[in-house]
């Protein structure tokens, strides 16, 4: 399916008399997920369109001062309010995200309901449940696709200094502080227009990156000394986490985010994965330099996906047995992952 104009998107909206509006994002979202949603919600609203923003899951804390942050409905824990708003939706928007099970049970709800989907997204492989497209894979970031979507319908005199705020901070975010291959001049360029509205770029950043508990400092440090294994016969690192370890750090949602990072900081490491034993998953994250594929290795071996060099994917073995096959379908990539970039 080709993709929609942003003014199609938004007439369809405008067209319908006091539209029930839905924004959803990906389970455990992060910055991008959060600053979409709710950076979209702030620019509705400010051209008259109320809207309820729903996630699966809750989110970081980090992440609780963006404007209407607190307003957020989660899922979990209120299913019967988030079932009832979302049976009774006129349009779903469907943000940082492309397939329904990347939004756990609630994906059964969003797709019993009659509403129009909307997705603005920019993973590769989308599923194609929606019937409204604003997608690009090229994009840094799904906030990035909202500025866009926002200037191409030209109603930027409707972004705010708090939507601007939440825009920025998932572009700041999913392009690593404006270093990965998908930040392009054009992200500076939308990055530049957004801090003109005036917020204050080098709060924002503390309170992403410098605001961590002590306890999360120290797990960063644990987890590097003690539990990160570098595989050099694949130029691989792997850090794995136990249920033990994320009580003893009274760790958080969003505390481990950025964590898998570190293998790749190592001279010669093409891959970096995190294994954590989560509530009900074995959750992984994995990272790649140059030529090598972690969307596709996630999505063969581990129900998952995501871009090219950043995805993620699951398993329902247990931490070790998950560890052991990692290592097992590395053997099949041992060429590729010791050839030059
Ligand atoms: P992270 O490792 O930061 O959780 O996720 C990295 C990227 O992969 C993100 O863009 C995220 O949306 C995607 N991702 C993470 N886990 C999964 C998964 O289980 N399935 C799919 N399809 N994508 C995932
Ligand atoms: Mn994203």
């Amino acid at each position: 399916m080709g993709n929609h104009k942003a003014s199609e998107i938004i007439t369809a909206i405008q067209s319908v008399g006091n539209a029930k509006v839905v924004i959803t994002t990906h389970h455990k979202p992060d910055a991008d997920a959060m600053g979409s949603s709710l950076g979209l919600q702030i620019f509705l609203k400010n051209i008259g369109i109320p809207s309820v923003v729903i996630t699966p899951t809750d989110f970081a804390s980090f992440l609780h001062w963006m404007k209407g942050s607190h307003e957020v409905i989660v899922f979990e824990g209120n299913e019967v309010r988030a079932t009832e708003i979302t049976m009774a939706a006129d349009f779903i928007f469907c943000l940082d995200f492309n397939h329904l099970s990347r939004i756990n049970e609630y994906g059964e709800i969003v797709s019993a309901s009659s509403a129009v989907k909307i997705l603005i997204d920019h993973h590769q492989y989308p599923q194609g449940f929606e019937q409204m497209t604003y997608w690009d894979d090229k994009a840094s970031s799904t906030c990035e696709l909202i500025y866009r979507l926002i200037s191409e319908s030209k109603q930027q005199q409707y972004v705010d200094k708090d939507c601007a705020s939440c825009l920025y901070t998932g572009i700041m975010t999913d392009t690593g502080s404006f270093r990965h291959s998908n930040c392009s001049s054009n992200t500076h360029r939308i990055a530049a227009d957004l801090m003109d509205y005036g917020f204050d770029h080098v709060q924002i950043h503390d309170l992403v990156f410098d605001s961590f508990t002590e306890d999360r400092v120290r797990f960063i440090g644990y987890s590097l000394y003690k539990k990160l294994e570098v595989l050099h016969d694949y130029n691989t690192a792997i850090i794995s986490i136990n249920k033990d370890e994320l009580k003893q750090f009274k760790i958080q949602t969003g505390d481990t985010e950025g964590l898998v990072n570190y293998g790749l900081g190592i001279e010669g490491i093409k891959f970096a994965i995190l294994v954590i034993d989560r509530t009900k998953l074995v959750k992984m994250s994995f990272r790649s330099k140059g030529s090598f594929a972690a969307n596709a290795f996630a999505m063969k071996h581990f129900n998952g996906g995501g871009h090219f060099n950043a995805a993620g994917g699951s398993s329902v073995l247990t931490l070790e047995e998950t560890i052991e096959l990692i290592k097992e379908n590395l053997k099949l990539y041992q060429k590729e992952l010791n050839a030059q970039i």
